[in-house]
């Protein structure tokens, strides 16, 4: 047995479906995998526990924490992973979006285009940057533009891929708004294909989730001429 494998502490076919997994972005589910006890530790918590074992981590790869330029790393990490990048696994960070009637009976497409994120690949822990397009059709109440930037940042702020990502952030526009006719598209770079593995720098990933009323191509039609897209 090699010391990785001891390491992780699985069986050879559990390291082969790990790998396989990383390569191929295999999501496993819509829901974000949590364990049940996801919320038992506090914030402080949980950045106590993140620094000391990015410090082991630090201290594996031979690197000298006594260093001024290192030693404030751990914690660094620790705060950046708990309030920043991965704070929107706690449903206690999840936006409250108020609801407004739709007074101006706006009964066509509403869409907002080019919302920036910044997510992380679940399968690499680095980052995945790039833009969400968002339209739904109102059924009566509509939101605040900047509550969609939000809602995409939320679920942005976990470790992810991009296929969840996009249907979690569909499903949750279609809670609040109550209606089914949403769309979303996502167009993103993934710095695990562009700064490692296969390195192409050039690629991107595009996903999509069209439901209710954009089921219709000419509705489609329609949101790609507003993303400046030809269909
Ligand atoms: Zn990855």
């Amino acid at each position: 047995m090699k010391p990785n494998e001891i390491l992780l502490n699985t069986t050879d076919n559990e390291i082969s479906l790990i790998d396989l997994i990383g390569d191929e972005h295999i999501s496993t589910s819509v829901e974000t995998p949590l364990r049940a006890d996801a919320f038992a530790l506090s914030d402080a918590e949980k950045v106590e526990r993140i620094e000391k074992h990015f410090r082991e981590i630090m201290l594996t790869l031979g690197l000298d924490l006594t260093d001024d330029s290192l030693c404030g790393t751990p914690r660094r990490v620790a705060k950046m992973y708990v309030k920043e990048i991965f704070s929107g696994l706690n449903p206690a960070n999840k936006p409250s979006i108020a609801l407004f009637d739709n007074k101006y009976k706006y009964n066509e497409m509403l869409v907002e285009k080019d919302i920036t994120f910044y997510s992380n690949c679940e399968h690499h822990f680095v980052p995945i940057m790039g833009k969400a397009h968002v339209a739904y059709i109102s059924n009566g109440s509509v939101i605040g533009l900047s509550k969609i930037n939000r809602i995409v940042h939320y679920f942005a702020k976990r470790p992810q891929v991009q296929e969840r990502l996009t249907v979690q952030i569909a499903e949750e526009l279609k809670k609040v708004l109550g209606t089914h006719d949403v769309a979303v598209v996502i167009d993103a770079v993934h710095l695990c294909v562009s700064s490692r593995g296969v390195e192409d720098i050039n690629s991107r990933t595009v996903t999509s989730h069209y439901s209710g009323a954009f089921g219709d191509e000419n509705r489609k039609k329609e949101f790609f001429t507003y993303l400046g897209l030809n269909a």
